[in-house]
């Protein structure tokens, strides 16, 4: 006997689903990003309480026990982690949603007779476990507990193709009736094509991974729900694949790169791990107040935020520099490149933080052609996002990449603290010309120094 009836039981999960969806809708843009997350927790929190009253559930006070647990871990991690951080704090619950699908469908086995269902649980075994082996890898990358370079060896390619082949055969058999130790060995070599899929993939190109990774889970957790006769997780599932998908495609195209060439680039040495070579020409430094003058006798000044402004914590501090310089009657814009910072729409969540008006955050499409009519680009903390060498130099890790042109404004000031390059690893030519000036420091002390002067003039 159970406390839900079936008609209102799929009422509740029509109702999650309905969340889901509006929160995704949320999460198109910075203004509902918040209250997006907020709808979706809130379906997964109806979505949990349909289960407890429409299920006769044994080992209660197992499953209370272990939400409770995953909860007191994950709740201070979530709330401590630092938003550079986050794509590998995405990688890990994601990884973990993959585990977990796999155990599923490995525990549903015995009791799914329909060859069509043993299939599903076959392709929720492998793909959940290559998502948990591989999230768990790019975790390692991420934090940098092993190399962030591509990890190639001889003989890569053919393992991962056995290792394949093996787990497809595994798979058929289990689908044939193979008994549940078959389906165990499926789970092992699941594990392993996940740590051969992302060993290659190498720099900026990790958390891409980390993104096909969770279209991966969403996939497992649908087909999950085939398994278990669940319509919630097959929608829930359904939504994470493809905007997974979607995203991965965004992204790849934002870095002016395939699918294909990310994953499987470093056997043709085309991954984007490039030196930290630092070079030693000469290049022309200034004090804080030149640039203050600089800044607030300009007309026109578009702010470049990056990965530094994040790291600096500095975005108050750059919105209260352009509010100063907009009191002055300067026009200040912020320009914002797709994969500035280490994650998509780092830089307008940033941003946002500091309540910089939505109107002056302008998208790269839209800024690109205005840095001519610039007095004064302010890059803060970017470098390969305005690095020159994504248009002109053909080999370049970063070649292909579309970069905000700031090189077309008439002076360049470039806020960092050494002359060590970007994410990708390769100079900036763009440091060297006549039009650029560097400020040394920590972005969030130059800010408040430039601040302190503007005020000052
Ligand atoms: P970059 O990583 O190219 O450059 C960041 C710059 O910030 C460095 O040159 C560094 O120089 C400087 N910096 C670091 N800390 C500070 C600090 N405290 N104060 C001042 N400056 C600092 O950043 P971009 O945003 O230009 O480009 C992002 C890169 O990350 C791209 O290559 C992108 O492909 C990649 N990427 C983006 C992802 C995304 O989804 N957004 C995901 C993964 C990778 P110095 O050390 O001298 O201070």
């Amino acid at each position: 006997m159970t406390l839900l009836s079936p008609v209102w039981t799929a009422l509740l999960y029509l109702a999650s689903a309905v969340c889901f969806i509006l929160a995704l809708k949320g999460l198109n843009s910075p203004r509902t990003a918040r209250q997006g997350n907020l709808v979706g927790a809130f379906g997964a929190v109806i979505a949990v309480v349909a289960v407890f009253l429409s299920v006769k559930l044994d080992n209660i006070p197992w499953i209370l026990g272990s939400i409770a647990v995953g909860s007191a871990v994950a709740a201070p991690v979530a709330r401590r982690v630092k938003m550079t951080q986050m794509p590998q704090l995405v990688a890990l619950f994601n990884g973990v949603g993959g585990g977990a699908a796999a155990l599923v469908a490995l525990l549903e086995l015995p009791h799914a007779g329909d060859g069509w269902v043993r299939l599903a649980v076959v392709f929720t075994l492998l793909v959940g476990a290559v998502s948990f082996a591989g999230s768990a890898i790019t975790f390692a990358k991420l934090q940098e507990l092993m190399t962030t370079r591509p990890v190639v060896f001889r003989g890569l390619p053919v393992l991962m193709a056995l290792v394949l082949l093996a787990a497809v055969g595994t798979g058929a058999a289990v689908v044939l009736g193979g008994s549940g130790a078959l389906a165990v060995v499926l789970l092992l070599l699941g594990l392993v094509a996940g740590v051969l899929l992302v060993l290659p993939v190498g720099g900026a190109d990790v958390p891409i991974v980390i993104s096909l990774l969770n279209a991966f889970t969403g996939l497992a957790v649908a087909a999950s729900g085939l398994v278990l006769g669940n319509v919630l997780l097959v929608v829930a599932g359904t939504l994470v694949g493809a905007s997974g998908t979607i995203l991965t495609r965004a992204m790849a195209a934002a870095m002016g790169r395939s699918v294909a060439g990310i994953l499987f680039g470093a056997f043709r040495g085309g991954s984007t791990a490039g030196s930290t070579a630092v070079s030693e020409r000469p290049v022309r430094s200034s004090s804080a107040e030149d640039v203050a003058v600089l800044l607030g006798y300009a007309q026109r000044v578009i702010i470049v935020p990056g990965y530094g402004l994040a790291v600096a914590q500095g975005q108050h501090t750059a919105a209260e520099l352009a509010q100063a310089l907009e009191e002055r009657g300067v026009d200040v814009d912020f320009a914002i490149h797709p994969v500035a910072g280490r994650m998509p729409g780092h830089m307008n969540v940033l941003l946002a933080e500091a309540n910089v008006p939505y109107e002056s955050l302008k998208e790269m499409a839209e800024i690109n052609s205005e840095f001519k009519t610039a007095d004064v680009a302010l890059v803060v903390g970017a470098n390969d996002v305005v690095n020159p060498a994504a248009k002109t130099t053909a080999g370049s890790p970063i070649y292909g990449m579309p970069i905000l042109e700031v090189s077309e404004a008439r002076q360049v000031v470039f806020l960092k603290r050494s002359m060590r390059p970007g994410f990708a690893g390769i100079e900036n030519d763009l440091m060297y010309e006549p039009q650029t000036t560097l400020l040394f420091g920590d972005a969030k002390e130059s800010l408040t120094k430039v601040l302190g002067a503007v005020k000052g003039l």
